[in-house]
């Protein structure tokens, strides 16, 4: 039989505003337990939530990013369960009036290369995450440092079909995230976690029952465990079994996904409008401030890369992998107006020191203006590639001055042609066999009297006058 799956994807994205979303301590990942917490996170009786500017700030650039309307009166709800991770045994959130609205996020996946799809995204709300269980020998022991951290969950409509379309949104997702500077997007950390809706159905028929995998926190898990869900209840449904709907665990260890508990619907949580929080007003004024203060998304980028900058799509994808290294190579490019000598020089020798040195790219530090220098000299063909390569490893390396440098080692090109003709003629009367041997026509032989030039001028002579010479020279 033809199956077809339905997924749809609950993300919820921790923000890395400073404080948390109702009080002010701090959000920072870790900590000795139960250090980052107050009398208002930890739920204690007469305390009274604030809210936190930056949160409704935060999700208003990415709802503002990923094409969202925006909810220009919005309030925040209660959700009521008991779970000993949330203190208060209610979650704030916001069910009736979320902040923003039908969005979407266009994708890519390696098996359509060119071929774009647009996940639609039904909304995004602002919340709390809970705290953490520490299951021990001597029982379960409480952490509450999380409770009370902003999380952002953003519900897509169920439009994708395949595990690859899954990861492709999720790395679009996080790009983005990290492009707005509104998440730090560590899955190891749970800082990214998606929750898959997953169904399957006869090709184009009526959607079946779905049932929801929960906190996946890494591509890789979540490409199995959608293979084996989808598995599981083709199998099911084929030996005409139902399938329930509830919420499974994935178990990435032993491969495979087991039933939680069965899944509540919203009513289970009697939701209701949050008490102690006023409903906010989002002023236009505030919409279009923000509005004009959203970076330039990296696919944009990309475009432009190629299309203005004369970039290969291969070194625009390089330098748009992670903000830092596109404002990075827009300094340079921008100082030393040389777009195409700066693309080479990032996806080339930076490249290659960064993964030598193990940098990540969001600790790359550069002086730009020390870089902008050097690609000036070697345009001006004041020093040659060599040694450009080699003062480029200096900069980077121990942060050497250029300049200071190339005088240092005499790394200055030498294009003075009587340097050069002396130079070359002296080689040439060093080696009469090998003079005899390139009018046998053995070319080779131009290489080897190229470099014993290059040598006697210190590995500082410019190759094209050199070789100019030299051919003249030979030809006589
Ligand atoms: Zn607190
Ligand atoms: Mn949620």
């Amino acid at each position: 039989m033809n199956w077809e799956i339905v997924m749809g994807l609950e993300v919820h994205a921790e923000l890395s505003t400073k404080s948390k979303i109702f009080c002010g301590c701090t959000t920072e990942f870790g900590g000795e337990p139960n250090t980052h917490v107050c009398p208002v996170c930890s739920g204690m009786p007469g305390t009274l939530p604030r809210l936190n500017r930056s949160v409704v700030e935060y999700a208003l650039r990415v709802g503002l990013a990923l094409d969202c309307e925006i909810t220009r009166h919005c309030k925040f709800d209660r959700k009521n369960y008991f779970y000993p991770d949330l203190p208060k045994a209610y979650q704030v959130s916001q069910l009736y009036a979320p902040i923003c609205r039908d969005g979407k996020l266009e994708i890519e996946t390696d098996g359509t290369v060119g071929k774009k799809k647009t996940i639609a995204i039904r909304e995004i709300h602002m919340e709390e995450d809970a705290g953490k269980l520490v299951h021990g020998k001597g029982g379960t022991l409480m952490d509450f440092n999380r409770c009370g951290v902003p999380l952002l969950e953003i519900v897509s409509q169920p439009d994708f079909s395949s595990a690859d379309e899954v990861i492709a949104y999720l790395e679009k997702l996080r790009e983005t995230l990290l492009y707005l500077d509104v998440c730090d997007c560590k899955m190891q950390e749970g800082s990214l976690r998606a929750d898959v809706n997953l169904s399957v159905r006869q090709a184009g028929g009526e959607l079946g029952v779905r049932t929801e995998m929960k906190n996946l926190n890494s591509f890789k898990a979540i490409g199995r465990a959608i293979e084996y869900e989808a598995a599981r209840q083709i199998k099911l449904l084929e030996k005409g079994g139902r399938v329930v709907q509830e919420t499974r665990r994935w178990d990435d260890d032993e491969g495979v996904s087991l039933g939680m508990r069965s899944k509540e619907d919203a009513q289970d949580y009697r939701y209701f409008p949050e008490p102690d929080l006023l409903p906010m007003e989002i002023s236009g004024e505030w919409l279009v401030e923000i509005r004009g203060n959203l970076p330039e998304p990296a696919h944009m980028k990309r475009e432009r890369y190629t299309r203005d900058l004369g970039l290969t799509g291969s070194e625009a994808s390089l330098l748009t992998s992670h903000k830092n290294i596109s404002a990075i190579f827009e300094a340079i490019a921008e100082r030393s107006g040389e777009p195409t000598e700066t693309a080479r020089l990032m996806t080339g020798e930076i490249m290659r020191l960064v993964n030598d040195t193990n940098t990540l790219p969001e600790d790359l530090h550069i002086d730009e203006r020390k870089f902008a220098t050097l690609i000036a000299l070697v345009t001006t063909e004041k020093i040659n590639r060599n040694a450009y390569k080699e003062t480029i490893e200096a900069v980077f390396l121990h942060d050497a001055d250029p300049e200071a440098y190339i005088a240092e080692k005499g790394l200055m090109m030498v294009s003075d042609d009587s340097a050069i003709t002396r130079a070359v003629a002296e080689v040439l009367d060093a080696n009469p066999a090998a003079i005899a041997e390139y009018r046998e026509g053995k070319e080779k032989v131009f290489g080897f009297l190229m470099g014993q030039v290059m040598r006697k001028l210190g590995g500082a002579g410019n190759p094209d006058i050199i070789k100019k010479s030299l051919k003249e020279m030979l030809d006589e």
